[in-house]
């Protein structure tokens, strides 16, 4: 199978004064994450860095205002389609839970269908996810590119976030969520003066995943509870276009009647 040659790997959208939404529109819908630049007034922060197969942070300099600026990079859990570039950043957050992995990723490290869990990929079905070709990828980053050569290299933290704990970037401040559920250490970033959630995969206008190695449906209900508690104005999910609070209630009451039913 040949592939096309992308003529960019990501592509960027600016959704409010501050924050840039970062996509790799190349990567199957299933491991196409959202990442979110926040250009800060002392810090900038990148959540999430995507599936690693091209450099993140040299794109993200062509978008920041200020490319000298520290930068913090948050990772709200570590899937593969969400630490692939953490490695490229000096300040790297993650959840406790989830440190030990993102130093050692133990998952996928392959764009091949075939080297998904036979499982994992039926989860992603059952859930509404479209088939997977063989590779996850429909385009090359450049030309010789090969795809056999990805692997998820991961990297250790730099720091730890814990449920409340502040992301403070100067002139937005971001709470910490624990949000498990999803994976064990999955957090959210809640911005309590805009109501601005960043709910990672928590919660997404798209298929959410709960059966898998790491992910709870008694956690999920908890964290669904924390969620419905929060007076959002905007959540950014992880994956699929951003949406209000009608909707995120809405999501949520679409699980809960799956799960407690
Ligand atoms: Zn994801
Ligand atoms: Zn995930």
């Amino acid at each position: 199978m040949t592939l096309p040659v992308a003529a960019e790997w990501y592509t960027s959208k600016k959704i409010d004064d501050s924050t840039t939404l970062i996509l790799e529109p190349h990567v199957h819908v299933l491991e196409q994450a959202n990442m979110f630049l926040v250009e800060g007034g002392e810090h900038d922060m990148i959540l999430d860095t995507g599936m690693g197969i091209v450099p993140l942070k040299p794109y993200l300099d062509t978008l920041r205002t200020d490319p000298d600026k520290p930068i913090i990079c948050v990772s709200s859990h570590t899937h593969i389609d969400h630490i692939g570039c953490v490695h490229e950043f000096d300040t790297r957050l993650v959840h406790p839970a989830e440190a030990e992995e993102m130093a050692n990723p133990s998952g996928l490290s392959s764009l091949y269908r075939d080297d998904m869990p036979a499982q994992l990929l039926q989860t992603f079905l059952d859930a509404g996810y479209p088939p997977i070709d063989e590779l996850l990828i429909d385009a090359l980053p450049y030309v010789d590119y090969d795809p056999k050569s990805y692997v998820l290299r991961g990297a250790s933290a730099t720091g730890l976030l814990n449920e409340g704990d502040v992301v403070d970037l100067g002139n937005h401040r971001y709470t910490v969520l624990h949000l498990p559920g999803h994976s064990p250490g999955s957090i959210g970033l809640f911005e309590e003066a805009s109501g601005v959630l960043f709910a990672a995969d928590a919660i997404y206008d798209g298929p959410l995943i709960y059966e898998g190695p790491g992910m709870s449906i008694s956690d999920y209900l908890a964290t669904f509870e924390k969620l419905k508690a929060l007076d959002v104005s905007v959540v950014h999910g992880g994956h699929d276009p951003s949406f209000g609070p009608a909707r995120m209630h809405e999501i949520i009451a679409r699980y809960e009647a799956i799960w407690l039913s």
